[in-house]
């Protein structure tokens, strides 16, 4: 048994959030106090467009150990998460969200696997309550698909809702990629990490931030960068239609020979239709890749950060990004 941390840090991205912030805040105080460890608590406010940051901001004048973080636009969530990450400080940390789906109550009971030698704790769905049929739809095709094709076995409903300690956080942190899928990456560093089994609350105000266009483009994300196997799916297609292609030919042949005439017009059409087709599909897929070596390539930085209310509590090192400024 580990004794428990010397420190917390909970990492939370914020988009447009306003109606959660007050809930937000009294009940993450509360669960917090009553574990009885110092913790920050790290805001990132991702680019909102309604008062979340004025909200964060008061938060933080009344209480420094939430501290506030703006970043210059929205970049996702995904970028909003890493940002919160890179700037926390705690022994262990926790990744929420912030309308309370995943609940501040657990995070007890997370400390508590954590001191039984595990460095990742992550949340694990039994039920969800509250999300339309076909978010549960996607999100149960989603997990299976993703291990049928990666061969990788990425725990099944879990979100971002996790405790990672230190040595886990900077071997995450060290992965810089431009196309994030946290939890994916989460289980690629490896390290003991276990599950805590929760029934998923409905959102606690609000309405959701991931329309079905990103939650596609999050799981594209997650498929094209674990798995090759869009590419090898190429090649399979590429096998199947030379080999029916050779059949055919030998068909005709034998036609021919045996003095039965083919005519062509309509046939002709179909295979030059399909194998169009076919090949459109795959250079789709070969610049789903290209596409993202180029934007890897750039080498562009993750996010920008506008502002910083508060500095990380426990190191006292001040990693704020450059150009980054206290809120007026
Ligand atoms: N979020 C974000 N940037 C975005 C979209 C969402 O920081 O562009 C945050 C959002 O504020 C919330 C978390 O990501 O804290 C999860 O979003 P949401 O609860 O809306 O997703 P759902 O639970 O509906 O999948
Ligand atoms: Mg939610």
């Amino acid at each position: 048994m580990r004794s428990p941390p010397q420190s917390i840090s909970i990492v939370i991205p914020c988009f447009n959030e306003e109606a959660v912030i007050p809930i937000l805040h009294s009940r993450l105080k509360e669960s917090l106090e009553a574990i009885r460890i110092p913790f920050e608590v790290i805001l990132v406010d991702d680019g909102s467009r309604d008062h979340s940051w004025e909200m964060l901001v008061q938060l933080h004048s009344e209480d420094p150990r939430f501290i506030a973080i703006k970043l210059s636009r929205n970049f996702g969530h995904q970028f909003a998460l890493t940002c919160g990450l890179d700037h926390s400080s705690g022994e262990v940390v926790v990744i929420m969200d912030a309308d309370l789906q995943d609940p501040p109550e657990l995070i007890g009971d997370m400390i508590k696997k954590w001191s039984e030698g595990f460095d990742v704790v992550y949340g694990q769905r039994i039920e969800r309550q509250g999300e339309s049929l076909s978010k549960r739809l996607f999100a149960f095709s989603f997990y299976r698909i993703f291990q049928r094709l990666t061969g990788f076995a990425l725990p099944r409903d879990t979100g971002d809702f996790r405790l990672l300690d230190r040595r886990a956080l900077v071997a995450l942190l060290a992965l810089r990629e431009r196309h994030r899928f946290i939890r994916g990456m989460v289980s690629w560093i490896g390290f003991p990490q276990t599950a805590l089994q929760y029934a998923r609350p409905q959102r606690a105000a609000g309405v959701t931030k991931y329309p079905f266009r990103k939650s596609l483009k999050l799981a594209i994300d997650a498929l094209v960068s674990f798995s090759w196997a869009p590419l090898r799916l190429a090649s399979l297609l590429g096998v199947v239609i030379s080999a029916f292609a050779f059949v055919y030919i030998v068909v005709v042949v034998l036609l021919k020979i045996m003095g039965i005439n083919f005519p062509g017009y309509t046939s002709l059409m179909a295979s030059i239709l399909l194998l169009g087709g076919v090949q459109l599909i795959v250079l789709g897929i070969i610049g789903e890749y290209v596409g993202r070596i180029f934007e890897q390539g750039q080498n562009r930085p993750l996010y920008l950060v506008d502002s910083i209310a508060g500095t990380p509590s426990f190191q006292g090192t001040d990693r704020s990004a450059p150009g980054a400024r206290q809120p007026s």
